[in-house]
């Protein structure tokens, strides 16, 4: 019998963790006969010799071992291949379905935890030792209005929405605007850095580029960029002083402490300030902003810009060393208190928190930095009616300006 019968093996596949071998017969018909004739044992099966396509399972062997018979001159490995993939593809695919669907589960799970931990999770910090507050005398400048103009925006439809651009003051005695966004030339501007710092700098400053340039979005509020009186950068970070780049000449005001900051080349190396920005500001021998010791709400300086109360500067030092905060008040009911960088968004204020750890770097001075988060968190707790504004929080710009993007609120009405 074993004379009468040429076995031909091959491995065709491994599957279910068993290897399925693919046994193909020549048989010789007058054989095969007479083995029928003289029994098979039980658990053998024979086919039928005229019948190529007669493939089974045999019983008590592996389900997924068969039989093949080579009888005829039709090509038998293709036959073969797809007699076994019914027997195969029923178990395999909803395995590798399976394997996908984990792998894909566990990217996003990890996806979710980077971040969560880069963008979201912040460290709870201490409250801010008591500090008086200076109630301030607030009266109601006719003609001014306060507008925000929008240049650059992420994740629009969320309430961690990201903005950047600058506030425009209206005032009688000149207009103001505080910062000014990300340069038109964001892209030209940081090419020449090292790989990393240019990615640091493309992915979060470079997510709020200018999609058009300041002094169009100025026009199209009605306002004659040639006619600023002054321009109060909150700090000299490139997303905040950049818009300088497409602005008229115009007096630019920083603190001492501030310009020293902005003309470090150690701070310029690392990214965060532009030396082609450092060219619209004042030189560190004639500062533009200085503070008087006049107390103002929970703050021991401060600087009246225009000698109504209309428009109060502060000191913010921490994420840079110069770093402003400023109150515009309306009316003694409609005010409110930018503050740059010193938090993330309205989550620090309220929650008394500190930066995204992808932002902690951006903290030219850590400690110092949070110690202002408590001092924030203080204010709005002693005046809740004072809307303080992150330079970025983009939900708490919606809250102050309802017309949106673009539109200006006077201590009158909302146009
Ligand atoms: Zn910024």
């Amino acid at each position: 019998m074993a004379a009468a019968i040429g076995f031909e093996f091959a491995v065709v596949a491994i599957a279910k963790q068993s290897v399925v071998v693919e046994v193909g017969f020549e048989v010789d018909a007058a054989a095969v006969a007479a083995v029928a004739a003289g029994g098979a044992a039980a658990r053998n099966v024979f086919f039928a010799a005229e019948g190529h396509a007669a493939v089974a399972a045999v019983a008590g062997l592996h389900e997924y071992l068969g039989f093949i018979n080579k009888h005829d001159n039709k090509t038998p490995e293709k036959d073969n291949i797809s007699e076994l993939r019914r027997y195969e593809l029923p178990e395999r695919r909803p395995r590798l379905l399976k394997r996908l669907a984990l792998i894909l589960l566990t990217l996003v799970i990890v996806a979710a935890a980077a971040l969560y931990v880069l963008y979201f999770r912040r460290t709870p910090l201490p409250a801010a030792a008591p500090h008086a507050r200076v109630v301030p005398a607030i009266s109601t400048i006719p003609g001014i209005a306060v507008c925000w103009v929008e240049t650059g925006k992420t994740f629009s439809r969320f309430s961690f929405g990201s903005t950047a651009g600058s506030v425009l003051v209206r005032h009688p005695a000149g207009d103001l605007l505080i910062d000014t966004g990300n340069s038109s030339h964001f892209d030209d501007e940081i090419r020449g850095f090292p790989f990393g710092t240019w990615l640091k700098l493309k992915s979060l400053a470079g997510e709020l580029k200018p999609e058009s340039p300041l002094p169009q979005l100025l026009r199209q509020i009605g306002e004659d960029p040639a006619k600023l009186r002054w321009a109060i950068p909150s700090h000299v970070h490139l997303d905040h002083s950049g818009g300088l780049m497409d602005l008229p000449p115009l007096p630019v005001l920083l603190t001492r402490e501030e310009l020293q900051f902005a003309n470090d080349p150690s701070v310029q190396a690392r990214g965060y300030v532009i030396a082609a920005h450092v060219q619209k500001f004042p030189s560190v021998a004639a500062p533009t902003l200085q503070f008087n010791p006049v107390p103002y709400e929970t703050f021991d300086e401060s600087a009246d810009l225009y000698k109504d109360g209309s428009v109060v500067v502060v000191p913010l030092r921490g994420h840079t060393p110069g770093s402003v905060g400023i109150f515009v008040n309306l009316s003694p009911e409609r005010r409110m208190f930018y503050v740059g960088d010193a938090v993330d968004d309205e989550r620090g204020f309220e929650e008394r928190v500190g930066k995204s750890m992808i932002l902690l770097d951006s903290d030219n001075a850590g400690k110092v930095a949070d110690q202002i988060v408590g001092r924030l968190n203080d204010l709005h707790e002693k005046v809740p009616g004072l809307a303080i504004i992150p330079a970025h929080g983009r939900s708490a710009y919606k809250k102050f300006f309802p017309g949106g993007p673009q539109s200006c609120v006077s201590n009158q009405y909302t146009r």
